[in-house]
């Protein structure tokens, strides 16, 4: 058998959703868009191009609605589709029912094949900005020290690097600082994945790609000073992630004919 046939078959194909927003109810509204059916366009879409996902994560702001109904009606549809899921909390989620994996409110290491997803959690109660305590940092150092043999994502909800957009850097990771510290004495960290900002963004620091992924509902206007939505359509992410720890990554948007997006609006 020819080698690359065998390559390709043990690539991964991974996907990345953020800010689904989503409400208790299907007919309510998140800035004038309808989250649960952008958000089911956007499922229904990568299901279409990828019918083989490896796994899903989703990096926060699961719910505007943050209550117990919105987390399990996404557990449910998740739970459907027979494709191993993860999530981690954003600013708008609760922590007494958001459904970090294992219930644990503490960092999370993902095996697949040779590569580890990290989940960390970025979210402080009751700030939209970002911050990851202490002992998640340490926990995030034992677990980089395990891995050293696997190629390694981080995800996180809040942008550790400035997007050049004042409101949105006044949000950012507010210690990227010590983060990134702890990312000098590991070389095999190939990858950032956040949310929150609700736009795409690429940015490399010391070797890292740092990605943020549009939203699957309403998107945010790159570079502006002040809050801003755009008319880009929701979107997510595909990473296709191989054994020798090369990868490539692409973003999808939904086809937006039917999608009404008001950009006269001034905050959220
Ligand atoms: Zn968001």
């Amino acid at each position: 058998m020819a080698l690359t046939e065998n390559n390709k078959q043990n690539d991964l194909t991974v996907i990345q959703i953020s800010d689904t927003h989503l409400m208790n109810k299907d007919n309510l509204e998140f800035l004038q868009m309808n989250p649960s059916a952008t958000f089911h366009a956007v499922m229904k879409d990568l299901q279409q191009k990828y019918p083989h996902v490896n796994s899903i994560f989703h990096t926060g702001d699961l719910a505007q609605a943050p209550v117990p109904e919105t987390y399990e009606t996404y557990i449910n549809f998740m739970n459907s589709l027979g494709i191993p899921y993860y999530q981690i909390p954003g600013n708008h989620d609760k922590a007494e029912f958001f459904p970090f994996h294992h219930n644990q409110n503490q960092v999370h290491a993902i095996k697949i094949g040779f590569w580890t997803v990290i989940l960390l959690n970025s979210a402080v109660k009751g700030q939209v900005h970002g911050w990851i305590e202490d002992e998640q940092l340490q926990q995030l150092d034992t677990l980089l020290a395990e891995h050293k043999d696997q190629h390694i994502i981080i995800t996180c909800h809040h942008h550790p690097l400035e997007m050049d957009s004042r409101w949105i850097d006044n949000h950012k990771l507010k210690n990227s600082e010590s983060f990134c510290e702890i990312f000098k004495k590991y070389s095999n960290i190939k990858m950032v994945l956040f949310g929150h900002v609700h736009q795409e963004s690429i940015n490399l620091w010391n070797n890292i790609h740092f990605y943020s992924t549009p939203s699957t509902c309403v998107q945010f206007k790159p570079k502006s000073e002040q809050f801003a939505l755009d008319s880009s359509a929701p979107g997510y992410r595909v990473l296709h992630l191989k054994e020798d720890g090369t990868f490539s990554t692409e973003i999808h948007r939904i086809d937006t004919l039917n999608l009404k997006i008001n950009l006269e609006i001034s905050g959220y």
